[in-house]
């Protein structure tokens, strides 16, 4: 597993955490608008793209050893071979599972789903993170405790996960595109602090971010639209993660909350 530069993976001791490239590639809309350049950046993708781009049939491919990674581009790619390394790290690490591509994309079969969840179960010492764009078959599964489950929106919406089976459930408002605004009339009522209310049900932690990557700057979401997010948040004890990218377009460095939730 490599170190990861997604700023919000930390290992219990501050240090980057890592990626588990279990499953690479992506069929997702979003893979046009981010995805596809920013990985294309990386020097093996861009390698096929420069002499296999035809190889790409929008399919689950399994790759082998000697294939390396992104053997068939962005197609969602899986590596079997890939499975046992977090049982290899004896260390308590932060993992991020499949940074560039979607463990829960429809094109994923069950049982590749339930490999890794066993390998987290068999990994208690270890945190990791799931992110995910199929918000709905996150209802199909029971995870472990030492994982955190989140989807992504780039929205500000009433968000309701109770019903998912996980003790650290979050959401990743990221790219965020739009969302509620400051509320001047309630405000004007001295009933409110002019700041409308999003609902977070069973929710345990939010992330909020702007662009990056090839698309950085494209979006850059308004002030009022995170605090809304943020006070929401705040409200019912739920920690927040701002990224660093709202910076220094939307805020000041120092007005970025970076907070976690408990191990
Ligand atoms: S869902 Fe995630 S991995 Fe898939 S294309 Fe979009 S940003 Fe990339």
């Amino acid at each position: 597993m490599n170190k990861t530069t997604i700023e919000y993976v930390l290992n219990p001791d501050g240090t980057p955490g890592y990626n588990w490239a279990i499953i690479t590639g992506c069929l997702h809309p979003c893979s046009k608008l981010y995805c596809y350049n920013t990985m294309k950046a990386s020097s093996s993708l861009n390698r096929f793209y420069k002499k296999n781009r035809e190889k790409e049939t929008r399919e689950l491919h399994f790759a082998k050893p000697s294939e390396g990674l992104w053997p068939y581009g962005f197609d969602p790619t899986y590596y079997s071979y890939r499975l046992e390394e977090p049982m290899f790290k004896k260390k308590p690490a932060t993992i991020f599972v499949a940074n560039g591509g979607d463990l829960f994309g429809k094109w994923i079969p069950n049982e590749i789903i339930n490999y890794v969840l066993t390998v987290i179960r068999d990994c208690p010492q270890h945190t990791f993170i799931l992110l995910t764009k199929n918000y709905g078959r996150l209802y199909e599964f029971e995870f472990p405790d030492n994982c955190w489950v989140g989807f992504s929106r780039n929205y500000s919406a009433e968000i309701h996960m109770d019903g998912i089976k996980a003790k650290t459930k979050f959401v990743s408002f990221e790219p965020l595109h739009y969302g509620f605004s400051f509320d001047s009339r309630i405000c004007e009522n001295g009933q409110t602090d002019g700041y409308r209310r999003v609902a977070l049900h069973g929710v345990s932690w939010i992330i909020i971010g702007a662009e990056s990557g090839t698309r950085v700057n494209k979006i850059i979401p308004r002030r009022d639209w995170v605090m809304t997010l943020v006070k929401s948040a705040q409200d019912k004890g739920i920690p927040v993660w701002m990224k660093k990218n709202l910076a220094p377009e939307v805020f000041d460095k120092s007005e970025l909350i970076q907070e976690l939730p408990g191990r």
